[in-house]
C-alpha cells in the first residue's frame, strides 16, 4: 500500500492479539515491522512465519514498564533497520473489578502498562523524530477511552488517559502524525485477565460479539498509508452490535 512499503513500524504487545495480527497485516504492505513484547516464543514464531512469506521483520523482548527496555527496543530497531517511521503503542491489559474489590495490585498494572508503557514508547522515539523531522505515533485506547462502564472505572481511567496524551503530543508536534485506535469488542486474549468472577461473567458478552483483529490492523495500515500531510487522529472500530 501507498505510504508504508518500506516504512519501519515497531509494535509493542506483538506477540499476541491486535499488535500480532497488525504485524502480519503491514508486514504483508511491505513495512519492516519490529515486535516487541514479553513472550518471546510467540515473537519468534511469528517473525519467522513473516520472513518466510518473503517479509521484513525481528524481534525483540520488551517489558513496557521498564523505561530502559523500551529504549532498548527501539535502538534494536535502529540497529536492525536504520530508523523507526512508526511506533504502534499497543501494549496493553484489562483485568476488569469493580472498585469495591480493591484489586489495587491489578490497578497498579493497568497504570503502568497502558499509560506508563504508552509514554514509555513516546519518550523513546520523540527525540528520534524530531531530528527526522517526520514520523507518527499510534497509540492504542478503547471505545473504553469514551465511555466508562461498571467494573471499568481504572481500565477506562486508563484510556482515558491514552487518548489526552495522543491529542497533547499531536497539538504539540506538527511534524509527527499521531493517531489514537479505538477498538471496541475484539477477539483476543484480553478478556483471560479478568480475575473477578461476576465481571468476568459480565465481560463474556464482549467475547461474543468480537470482531476479527484484522479489523484493526487494516485501521491501523490506513492510518499509516495516508499521505504525509494527512493525519488520520482517531478512528473508532467497533462491531455493528455493539452499544
Ligand atoms: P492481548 O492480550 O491479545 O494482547 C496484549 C499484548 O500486550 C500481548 O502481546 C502482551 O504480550 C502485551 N503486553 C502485556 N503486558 C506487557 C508488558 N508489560 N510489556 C510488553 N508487552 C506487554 O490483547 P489485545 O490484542 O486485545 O490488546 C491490544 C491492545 O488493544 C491493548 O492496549 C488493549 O487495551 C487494546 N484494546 C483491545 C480491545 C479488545 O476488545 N481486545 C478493545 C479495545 C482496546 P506479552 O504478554 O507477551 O508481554
Amino acid at each position: 500500500m501507498a505510504n508504508i512499503e518500506g516504512k519501519v513500524v515497531l509494535i509493542t504487545g506483538a506477540s499476541s492479539g491486535i499488535g500480532e495480527v497488525t504485524a502480519r497485516h503491514l508486514a504483508k504492505q511491505g513495512a519492516k515491522v519490529m515486535l516487541g513484547a514479553r513472550r518471546t516464543d510467540n515473537l519468534e514464531k511469528i517473525v519467522k512465519d513473516i520472513k518466510d512469506a518473503g517479509g521484513s521483520a525481528a524481534f525483540k523482548s520488551v517489558d513496557v514498564v521498564k523505561r530502559d527496555e523500551v529504549d532498548a527496543f527501539v535502538k534494536a530497531a535502529i540497529d536492525e533497520f536504520g530508523k523507526v517511521d512508526v511506533i504502534v503503542n499497543n501494549a496493553g491489559l484489562m483485568p476488569l473489578s469493580p472498585l469495591t474489590a480493591l484489586k489495587v495490585d491489578e490497578w497498579d498494572r493497568m497504570v503502568d502498562v497502558n499509560i506508563k508503557g504508552t509514554l514509555y514508547g513516546i519518550a523513546a522515539v520523540l527525540p528520534l523524530m524530531k531530528k527526522q523531522g517526520s514520523g507518527q505515533v499510534i497509540n492504542l485506547s478503547s471505545v473504553a477511552g469514551h465511555v466508562v462502564f461498571p467494573g471499568g472505572a481504572v481500565y477506562c481511567g486508563t484510556k482515558f488517559a491514552v487518548r489526552a496524551i495522543s491529542e497533547g503530543l499531536r497539538q504539540e508536534n506538527k511534524d509527527i502524525r499521531v493517531t489514537i485506535i479505538s477498538p471496541g469488542a475484539v477477539a483476543t486474549e484480553l478478556l483471560e485477565h479478568i480475575t473477578d468472577e461476576e465481571t468476568a461473567k459480565m465481560a463474556d458478552g464482549f467475547g461474543q460479539i468480537a470482531i476479527s483483529s484484522q479489523a484493526i490492523a487494516e485501521s491501523v495500515a490506513f492510518a499509516i498509508g495516508q499521505p504525509d500531510d494527512v493525519d488520520v487522529n482517531e478512528m473508532i472500530v467497533r462491531p455493528t452490535v455493539q452499544d
